[in-house]
């Protein structure tokens, strides 16, 4: 049975809560979303038919800023899922102190079965039937698995159409020409690179003796594969959601994501130009990717790959989650126990957030920020959320990822008691 993700993300909040001193009645605030708009989208098939898709939007909670996150196609999205990943939303944005709150949409969709043109009607449908939910000041959509910049033109376009008026900050992680930012792209997986560089300068690393594997080549698993790559740290496995790919060695993550582009398998090469040539490799699955013996394993797809079933089978000694919840609640507890450090996804991918809340910015001031300073400020916000959990950590020799959620809950708490709390109304004035 498929475990439900949202009772799984409240249970280690709960956990978290009790174990940070945050007072009960902020996880109350957190229990449950605010709301979720579900809907049916009808679409136009190439073949004259029409499909109907089941569809989310869950506004988890609005208390920092409006609402913020992704919008997901996928064949497992259903609304528990949909629900945790706005409740994470929601903690992330607050950990790394940018102004939202917490969001999630999502399609029960397999994209890789429609057309281009279907994918087009299938995103305009959705904001067709969230259009009254959504918007710039109240929530705000981005890419998330399996949607990309296009896809977010489409859907801007389409809310535009609607309005009647231009409204590019509507989305985030756009087609730069619509408005979209210099560095959105590779945002997340630069952002995890950061960390990585955070937590090696902490723990004087040298990059050169460090092997990585990581499951998932999408956006995040790919940017921080090449940024990894290119800083000298070995990456030896990764996979795509048919399988992986490993060499003792180490591999060229730009051939092989060259060699994707084009022949879209993940294939072991070495690319010179256009021409390239297979290197010695050996194929794996995805769990066997998780069980290699390496120093940091990035779990870069989706959410649940770790958990009590599989995390005493985990050999790495550190794991960065670039997927939104890979490590299930009762899994930490077994990595604890085998040492293994865990830097969470709140703070890991926060990277695309961060920078849609630039893009957001850039487009309420009708400004074009350079690539520069665009990676200058990220490099800012995520090396400031770092810095302060690793002080809360050394302080309260707690795990890296309750020293995270405690900084981003004492944020919520504080929005809390500025809307007035009983506190409040008894001690003021
Ligand atoms: N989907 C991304 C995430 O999970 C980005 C969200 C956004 O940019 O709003 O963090």
């Amino acid at each position: 049975m498929k475990t439900d993700l949202l009772q799984d993300a409240l249970h280690r909040l709960h956990h978290i809560v009790k174990e940070t001193g945050i007072s009960e009645a902020t996880y109350q605030a957190l229990a449950h979303p605010s709301r979720t708009l579900i809907s049916s989208l009808p679409v136009r098939m190439d073949d004259g038919s029409t499909g109907y898709f089941k569809a989310y939007r869950c506004q988890y909670n609005d208390l920092l800023g409006p609402t913020k996150g992704g919008v997901r196609f996928h064949q497992q999205t259903d609304q528990s899922e949909v629900a945790a990943l706005a409740l994470w939303m929601t903690l992330k944005c607050a950990a790394v102190n940018v102004p939202f709150g917490g969001a999630k949409g999502g399609v029960t969709v397999d994209p890789k079965l429609l057309s281009a043109m279907e994918l087009e009607r299938l995103a305009r449908a959705y904001v067709r039937a969230n259009a009254d939910f959504i918007g710039p000041e109240q929530d705000i959509p981005a890419p998330d698995v399996y949607t990309n910049a296009r896809i977010m033109g489409w859907m801007m376009d389409e809310y535009e159409k609607i309005e009647r008026r231009k409204a590019p900050g509507v989305i985030t992680g756009k087609p730069l020409i619509f408005g979209g930012s210099e560095g959105r792209e590779s945002a997340t997986g630069r952002g995890a690179f950061l960390v990585i560089e955070a937590l090696a300068e902490k723990l004087d690393w040298q990059p050169f003796n460090k092997t990585v594997a990581i499951q998932g080549f999408g956006n995040g698993g790919y940017h921080c594969a090449r940024l990894l790559h290119h800083a000298g740290y070995k990456v030896v496995a990764v996979s795509d959601s048919k399988g992986g790919i490993y060499s003792k060695q180490g591999l060229d993550i730009e051939s092989i994501y060259q060699e994707k582009q084009t022949s879209k398998a993940l294939k072991a090469v070495y690319c010179d130009g256009s021409v390239c040539e297979t290197v010695e490799h050996k194929v794996i699955t995805n769990q066997d990717l998780l069980e290699l013996d390496v120093d940091i394993l990035i779990p870069a797809a989706l959410s649940n790959v770790i958990d009590e079933n599989n995390a005493d089978k985990v050999n790495a000694r550190y794991i960065v989650e670039i997927a939104n919840g890979p490590i299930s609640s009762n899994a930490d507890s077994i990595l604890a126990e085998k040492n293994v450090y865990v830097v969470p996804d709140i703070l890991a991918n926060a990277g695309g957030v961060i920078v849609s809340y630039f893009e957001w910015c850039q487009n309420r001031q009708g400004e074009k920020w350079s690539l520069e300073k665009v990676q200058e400020k990220l490099a800012c916000y995520m090396t400031n959320a770092f810095d302060t959990a690793w002080l809360t950590t050394q302080k309260h020799k707690i795990p890296l990822r309750e020293a995270v959620y405690k900084q981003a809950l004492l944020r919520i708490e504080s929005a809390i008691e500025a809307h007035g709390t009983q506190n409040y109304f008894t001690n003021g004035d």
